[in-house]
């Protein structure tokens, strides 16, 4: 699996820490040895797991003379501010098709992703309804920009698709080769499953290479047999892409949906202990939409047992704590 044969812009230059959490693994009884790959320490502003998938995504804007990026998310999108930071680094313009996916969510003023946004100087954001056709929305005004002389260049939401699942293919031989430096092994993974790049590519990393590592997805918004089905799918276009002979088993990719709540972004009391104890005994900042359920998911599955006494556990830090900003009232 030879990653160098895709063009990429070179965001990430050096690994991003694994790092121990003794004292969160303690205050979780001392079963297991939970450790967290901190890919909110990516470079982009902010950090988070955009970029690793942005590197792939706009290098391929870039190869077919793009000026202009085009992509959407949630009224609190990190990938929209991710995906705006890395278009200022590279002098495009940079337009953000929001989606209001919870009714009346969206304001103007809001803090968190949405004020960075307006700092780092988006060229336009529009709010849409939930539910709309946000392909058709991008490409919309794609052609109207096509009107005035630009070149647009769409990059799907949490530019997931095979091109930006490489990212977390190369991700997942990062952590090997940590693993191997620091005579690290690790039984299990856990990742948050979104738009289901990170998911994806994760798996194919890890199949692709005969780890030995299972990774459990924790859902965000949807069910366990639908998210399990967009990841298969996802993970079977980028192995193709990246030329693997061998299929990628429907085994290889599993889902926890148990830990959304009331729906994607709203907030669950699981998430925000899993947000304070991750703070209060690590000092390391969770989201509330993504990370916090992620690592809630996480917790639970350490207190019913799931995995193996003694296990080493790694957690991928996804990013995303500009978000906390928005959500004030529910941890306080
Ligand atoms: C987008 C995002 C995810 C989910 O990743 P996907 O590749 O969309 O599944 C997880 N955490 C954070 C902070 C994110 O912004």
């Amino acid at each position: 699996m030879n990653l160098t044969q895709f063009p990429r812009r070179n965001y990430v230059q050096d690994a991003t820490p694994i790092e121990a959490l003794p004292a969160f693994s303690k205050a979780l009884g001392g079963k297991v040895n939970i450790f967290i790959k901190r890919d909110d320490l990516l470079p982009g502003c902010a950090g988070g797991n955009k970029t690793r998938k942005l590197d792939f995504c706009i290098a391929d804007a870039i190869e077919n003379g793009a000026d202009t990026i085009i992509t959407c998310g949630a009224v609190q999108s990190n990938h929209c501010r991710l995906t705006l930071s890395w278009a200022v680094k590279e002098a495009m313009d940079c337009h953000l098709i929001l989606e209001e996916r919870v009714p009346g969510s969206y304001k103007e003023d809001g803090s968190g992703n949405n004020f960075l946004f307006q700092l780092m100087g988006v060229k336009s954001t529009s709010v849409v309804p939930g539910g709309s056709d946000m392909l058709g929305e991008m490409e919309k005004l794609a052609d109207k920009l096509k009107g005035d002389g630009k070149k647009p260049y769409i990059i799907p939401g949490g530019a997931s698709n095979a091109i930006g699942a490489t990212g977390y293919v190369a991700c997942a031989k990062e952590i090997q080769q940590q693993m191997f430096c620091k005579n690290l092994h690790i039984d299990h993974m856990v990742v948050p499953s979104g738009s289901a790049g990170t998911h994806a590519g994760i798996v194919v990393g890890m199949y692709g290479t005969n780890a030995g590592i299972p990774v459990s997805g924790i859902n965000v918004s949807r069910k366990k047999d639908i998210q399990e089905e967009i990841v298969h799918k996802l993970a079977m276009e980028t192995a193709e892409r990246l030329g693997m002979r061998e299929e990628i088993p429907a085994d290889q990719v599993t889902c926890f949906d148990g830990y959304v709540g009331p729906g994607y972004s709203l907030p669950t009391d699981s998430m925000t202990e899993a947000v304070k104890l991750l703070a209060q005994t690590e000092s390391i900042l969770l989201d509330p939409v993504y990370s916090g359920k992620a690592m809630a998911g996480l917790i639970d599955l350490v207190r019913k047992d799931h995995f193996k006494e003694g296990a080493n556990v790694l957690f991928l830090h996804t990013g995303g704590s500009p978000a906390l900003y928005a959500y004030l009232d529910t941890f306080r």
